[in-house]
């Protein structure tokens, strides 16, 4: 299940729509300004600014202003976005 984010929001990297989420610690997660996302399309690092919009962030940055366990969740689900593009 996805919620609605902002009907605007566009992955910086690969242009997709994102104006739908899906919170990784529960299917009703609903993301709020400052949390961090994962394009599905190329597997950017993102994070929600005002009206959840989306602008690139770094996994540095994640790291440094998430708690460790909930950086590498973003993190590992980064990575097998990006092992599975690899695939295609
Ligand atoms: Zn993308």
């Amino acid at each position: 299940m996805s919620v609605k984010t902002n009907e605007h929001a566009v992955c910086p990297n690969c242009a997709h729509p994102l104006s739908r989420a899906t919170g990784l610690e529960g299917p009703d997660a609903i993301p709020e300004d400052g949390d961090y996302s994962v394009c599905l399309y190329c597997g950017q690092l993102l994070r929600f600014g005002g009206g959840l919009l989306v602008r690139a962030a770094s996994p540095d940055e994640a790291e440094e202003n998430l708690e460790s366990a909930q950086a590498a969740m973003l993190l590992r689900a980064r990575a097998e976005i990006l092992r599975r593009e690899r695939l295609q």
